[in-house]
């Protein structure tokens, strides 16, 4: 159990690092973060921020030797980064990091479980895309293996006419067959160091543009009837990278049952409806795991919750929103108010559904 006064090291520096943060303070904790140069926010609530190269050698030896334990909020942290933490412990493990990153890796650990994906192939040549959309057939979705969110690094593909005209990048991608889903939604779960798991309430995600727009609780129909499923799925995936922390797995609901999406090895935007609707909140319990503490009761606590992210400059009116009682913002702090950029999110919650 790390003592109070403890200082958690965070690498990344964005919103996520700062709402974990939050919660390590609460906990008596002092975090220092890591990133490269940036807008990173995480550093107007912690103790400290580094800013330096993820293949600064000395800056990251001296990060390290002033925490007492590590962890991260953003996945595509370089793996070399991760392993390269030397004298304080970093949880998760960063083979979760080094899973998640590569969507061919992905797929096959998630198949290796008994998990389903999307129906995918390999691409690294325009002949590959070509073979890939005949035989999965279209629409489908190319992705870039690698360093991709938000919707970034896709390209939707409507048909074999567009897969020929398309310039396939220069960089390891993959095909995926376009998914007739019903609804979206997530399982976030917090596994601690000794194996004990909870998982928070899935939401329906709605999604715009590839990026997350709103979470719905309660989630309904077809959602409910296929968390059970997708919640195995999640705990092996736990189970196999012995995780400490937050897991998330994104999963489309469809007539077949639900079809594993994408995990990310950490905290989720689909989660944040947790810090005020649920007992403990995903950063919380992050925080809790890592430290070596019990875990916190993940029940939901409101009848009805709606979360949604706050993109570009409608940031400029959010504050106003708070007329209404039931309420919550978070202002990421971001400088840069860029079009479709997460600049902060509001939750609200109803105790009572009959409101
Ligand atoms: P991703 O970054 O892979 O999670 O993709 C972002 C969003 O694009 C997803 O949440 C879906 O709304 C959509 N999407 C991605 N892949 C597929 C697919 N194979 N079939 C249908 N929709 C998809």
């Amino acid at each position: 159990m790390l003592k109070r006064g403890s200082t958690i090291g965070i690498l990344g520096g964005g919103q996520l690092g700062r709402m974990m943060a939050t919660s390590a303070a609460q906990l008596g904790y002092r975090v220092i973060g890591y990133a490269p140069d940036g807008d990173n926010v995480m550093g107007d609530v912690a103790e400290d921020f580094v800013t330096a190269a993820w293949d600064d050698e000395a800056a990251l030896a001296a990060f390290a030797a002033r925490c007492d334990v590590v962890t991260w909020e953003f996945e595509n942290v370089p793996v070399a980064t991760a392993r390269g933490i030397a004298g304080p412990a970093i949880f998760p493990d960063p083979k979760a990091l080094e899973t998640a990153q590569d969507r061919l890796d992905e797929k096959r650990f998630i198949e290796e479980l008994g998990g389903r994906p999307a129906a995918y192939a390999k691409v690294d040549s325009s002949y590959d895309l070509i073979a890939a959309a005949d035989r999965l057939g279209a629409p489908g979705i190319l992705k870039t293996r690698r360093d991709g969110y938000d919707g970034k690094g896709q390209w939707r593909i409507a048909n074999g006419r567009e897969a020929e005209a398309l310039n396939v990048p220069e960089t390891p991608c993959i095909y995926e067959a376009f998914v007739e889903f019903e609804a979206e939604f997530s399982v976030i779960l917090v596994r601690s160091q000794d194996g004990e798991t909870r998982f928070w309430d899935s939401t329906r995600n709605e999604h715009r543009g590839g990026i997350l727009a709103a979470s719905h609780f309660p989630a309904g129909e077809p959602i409910a009837a296929q968390i059970a499923e997708a919640r195995e799925l999640a705990r092996k995936v736990a189970d196999a990278l012995n995780y400490v922390g937050v897991l998330t797995l994104e999963f489309f609901a469809t007539h077949e049952g639900p079809i594993f999406n994408e995990m990310a090895p950490r905290v989720h935007n689909s989660g944040h409806w947790t810090i005020e609707g649920a007992a403990t909140s995903q950063f919380e319990n992050h925080i809790r795991a890592v430290a070596g503490l019990p875990l916190g009761d993940t029940r939901t606590t409101a009848a009805q919750i709606e979360m949604r992210n706050i993109l570009g400059s409608d940031i400029e009116n959010a504050h106003s929103a708070l007329g209404d009682a039931r309420l919550h913002l978070h202002d990421y702090g971001k400088a840069e108010a860029s079009e479709g950029r997460k600049m902060g999110h509001a939750t609200l919650i109803t105790h009572d559904a009959g409101l």
